[in-house]
């Protein structure tokens, strides 16, 4: 196999992965090294553990020595306390909620209302959670920490983790009112764009058969680095995820951001990315058809006979993008007797979502969707594939990988010569 040159470590929810690629950007390499228990998930040493056992199963598939760079990405909203040297004192998952209310009040106070930091999701609410308990500390993102432990001198992040933590993509600092909110920006890692180099491995890169010449680059969040994955990089480029639920993702010429869509934009590349999330999507048809008959009912939709049920399927009541009202109602009935009737009116249904998805996002300014790449598991029904290039009227390209280790490495392929 061609050497490698570049690595991208993800560091997800379900453990680490790590995918080596050459110069033209095939995967060379691929390792994985999942968590064992919830507990593994939020201890920093646990996510150092389960990226070393990648790296050293890469070094047994390829070898290293060639490689010039590498870059990591992390949970978005994942954030760490740490001392001045670099050890955790706390640690708020992406998924944990700030329960002080006060700090939430605090920030909305400050904050431009349109600001991704506010609200008890925000990365900058769990950070001002932390600094409650150890004042003193500094506090980092997940793909930070792992930067240090690679080498890195001190706490440097990207935009892209940075974003939910209040940094300002316009004048490309902290924003004075972080401090309002009771937040020093000495607490808060550096910022640089994506892919930027930050350092060398050093002694570290020996440890895994690495250069210490290799660079160390700014990572990204793993939902950047999932859609960099397929292989979308230019303006116009559509994924959509068509998992448990419908995540639509573009790469727009502006940067699209409202609040209340929870649409907002990550500078990446050459591009903003933007996307929104619907309630839609597989969890529905898993709840309300069951996987086990998606393959008899799948052979039997007639995509050229549309049902005309007007379906608007949810699980419960709320919807966020297209639509922004937490009391939509879902739409599904009349329900009929045959179903693969139903079963294409579900499909139908969020075919329609996914096309007034790209919509709005082209009515909010991104410019014009161009091509689709399709992920999770209903990118598999080739019927429902049907309905959707005629619902788009754009070209369908197949996805290079789903994995975000994979769209990291390509990241820093793409930034090896700055
Ligand atoms: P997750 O978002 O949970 O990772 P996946 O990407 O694995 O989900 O997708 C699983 C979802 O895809 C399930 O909800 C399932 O109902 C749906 N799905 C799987 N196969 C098909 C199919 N052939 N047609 C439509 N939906 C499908």
């Amino acid at each position: 196999s061609p050497p490698a040159i570049a690595i991208g470590i993800d560091v997800g929810t379900s453990g680490a992965r790590a995918a080596a690629l050459s110069e033209t950007g095939e995967v060379v390499a691929f390792a994985a090294a999942p968590f064992e228990g919830a507990d593994e998930t939020r201890t920093p040493a646990a996510w150092w553990r389960r990226v070393s056992e990648c790296l050293r199963a890469l070094g047994e598939q390829v070898s290293l020595a060639t490689v010039e760079g590498l870059a990591v990405d992390g949970t978005s909203g994942t954030v760490l306390s740490i001392d001045a040297a670099g050890q955790p004192l706390g640690v708020m998952m992406y998924n944990e909620p700030c329960s002080d209310r006060s700090i939430v009040e605090r920030i909305a106070a400050v904050a431009p209302a349109e600001s991704p930091a506010c609200g008890a999701n925000s990365g900058l609410a769990r950070a001002l959670h932390l600094l409650s308990l150890t004042p003193d500390a500094c506090v980092v993102h997940q793909a930070d920490w792992i930067a240090l432990q690679l080498g890195v001198a001190g706490p440097v992040t990207d935009e892209n983790n940075a974003l939910k933590t209040g940094y300002d993509l316009t004048d490309e600092r902290w924003p004075d009112w972080i401090a309002e909110a009771g937040l020093s920006p000495d607490r808060l890692p550096i910022v640089v764009r994506a892919g930027t180099p930050v350092g060398r491995l050093g002694d570290t890169g020996r440890i895994f058969g690495l250069s210490p010449y290799c660079r160390i680059h700014a990572g990204t969040t793993d939902g950047c680095a999932s859609f960099l994955a397929t292989g979308a990089n230019r303006i116009g480029d559509g994924v959509t995820a068509l998992g448990s639920t419908l995540v639509l993702k573009l790469a727009s010429a502006h940067p699209v951001s409202a609040s209340k869509f929870g649409i907002y934009a990550h500078r990446i590349l050459d591009f903003w990315l933007v996307g929104g999330a619907s309630n839609t999507g597989g969890a529905v048809i898993r709840a309300l058809v069951g996987d086990d008959k998606l393959e008899e009912l799948t052979a039997r939709l007639d995509p050229d006979t549309p049902t005309g049920l007007d379906y608007y399927p949810l699980l419960k009541p709320g919807e966020r993008f297209p639509v922004n009202d937490p009391d939509y109602p879902p739409r599904l009935a009349p329900r009929p007797s045959d179903e693969a009737v139903f079963f294409q009116g579900l499909l139908e249904g969020m075919t329609a979502i996914e096309k007034r998805g790209y919509d709005l996002l082209e009515e909010l300014g991104s410019g014009k969707l161009r091509s689709v790449r399709t992920v999770g598991g209903g990118a598999r029904n080739a019927a429902w594939t049907c309905m959707r290039q005629e619902a788009l009227g754009v070209d369908f390209l197949p996805a290079r990988s789903v994995e975000a280790a994979v769209g990291t490495a390509s990241l820093v392929l793409a930034r090896r010569s700055i």
